[in-house]
């Protein structure tokens, strides 16, 4: 008998690069054991020195790959990354209720590291309105921890509680305060701040550290971080232990990164490698 196989939508955008979106989030996927369905937001034209271009997927073909998707099969778990425009997380909110997916994780691409608009500034606060509420857990770096709640957290343990609490008031239910940019140049420190109570402020933060990987090949950790705890998830672990072992597989998959070669070094343009 076939051994049944837990499957993960991932929705994001495409990075031809395969370092980010739903290239990455698909290797990431099947090498945890679960299958992966991809819907791309938006294509990019990219490479090893950032993102030059992008088109959002209309909403008519948007909404039609994930209706044909979900009027087929089942997934367990699903993972949002890329989202670029308003429409496209009004299809994504629609079709969460529509199909009343679960294990749902969000990571809040806002900007590429290489400085380009990933999430039309408009459409944040519709993520913040109609999405967070929706979701199991949410996955913001530093920097979007900053952009979201107009903060300037570090990274340090003391802030973590109170960046929950933050989220908790715009209905998320638990959120992945992550340490990727913080000041601890010797550790990366992530923190699982999960809402205990509806009635009461009551949270529980558990902490997951890595020794900090000497790369500056960083780019789409934020992807591959939040694909595994999706896929964990699908396979019925629970938040705390998919936290735990996505965060090992990001420490892994970072320090055997494989080399490419580049066919010309620019001087102005730094290049870098793929992750996994
Ligand atoms: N391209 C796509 C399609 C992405 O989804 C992301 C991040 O989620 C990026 C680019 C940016 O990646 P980074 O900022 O890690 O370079």
């Amino acid at each position: 008998m076939n051994k049944y196989t837990p499957t993960i939508l991932t929705i994001a955008g495409s990075d031809p690069y395969g370092g980010a979106g739903v290239q990455v989030d698909a290797k990431t996927i099947h090498a945890l054991d679960g299958y992966a369905f991809t819907v791309t937001t938006a294509l990019t034209a990219q490479n090893s020195t950032g993102v030059k271009a992008l088109s959002a997927t209309s909403k008519a073909m948007f909404k039609m790959q994930l209706e044909s998707l979900l009027d087929d099969i089942y997934v367990d778990a699903v993972k949002i990354g890329m989202l670029a425009n308003t429409e496209i997380i009004e299809v994504v909110v629609e079709v969460i209720q529509k199909y009343k997916l679960k294990n749902i994780v969000l990571d809040t691409v806002l900007v590429s590291s290489s400085g380009k608009m990933l999430l039309e500034k408009s459409a944040i606060e519709v993520m913040v309105e109609k999405l967070f509420p929706l979701v199991d857990l949410i996955t913001p770096n530093l920097l979007e921890i900053n952009q979201l709640l107009n903060r300037n957290y570090k990274g340090y343990e003391e802030e973590a509680k109170s960046i929950g609490l933050a989220f908790f008031d715009l209905g998320v239910k638990a959120v992945l305060v992550k340490g990727g940019h913080s000041y601890d140049t010797k550790n990366a420190t992530d923190f699982l701040v999960e809402k205990l109570s509806l009635v009461e402020k009551a949270s529980l933060v558990t902490s997951y550290t890595t020794p900090r990987v000497k790369t500056t090949h960083t780019h789409g950790t934020g992807c591959v971080l939040s694909s595994a705890i999706a896929t964990s998830l699908a396979h019925g672990k629970t938040l705390q232990t998919s936290v735990k072992c996505a965060k090992d597989f990001l420490y892994k998959s970072m320090q055997s990164a494989s080399s490419i070669t580049f066919k010309y070094v620019n001087e102005n343009e730094k290049r870098k490698e793929p992750l996994i």
